[in-house]
């Protein structure tokens, strides 16, 4: 289960970002998570809510923005988005194709509780 590590190094970022002082505590996280980064939903936030004890996260909610998959056509120039991952342009069928988002893993959000 990869979703582990995935949550460590959600963990680690968030943490570089916290300011020193002791009375510091995290309310919510929040990443964006392609449709298609191979990460399930689920397991993160389980990985999440076991590996937040004892840190400074602890007791924090992962809110997760799910981003669906897009594509550029190299050949004609068309934004596209898919439903599935297969990689060719819907309106020229060329296969030669740049992915624009779906296969991210970000933090994007971090609130403190006051
Ligand atoms: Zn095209």
């Amino acid at each position: 289960m990869h979703e582990i590590s995935i949550a460590e190094e959600i963990i680690e970022i968030v943490s570089g970002y916290l300011p020193q002082a002791k009375n510091i505590s995290v309310k919510s996280v929040m990443i964006n998570l392609g449709k298609f980064s191979n990460i399930m939903p689920e397991a993160l936030k389980f990985g999440f809510e076991v590996l937040i004890n004892d840190t400074k996260l602890n007791g924090a909610t992962l809110n997760i923005n799910k981003i669906p998959l897009t594509i550029r056509c190299n050949n004609c120039g068309t934004e596209s988005e898919l439903d599935e991952p297969f990689f060719y342009c819907p309106n020229c069928e060329s296969g030669s194709v740049e992915i624009l988002t779906g296969m991210e893993m970000n933090v994007i959000e971090i609130e403190l509780n006051d």
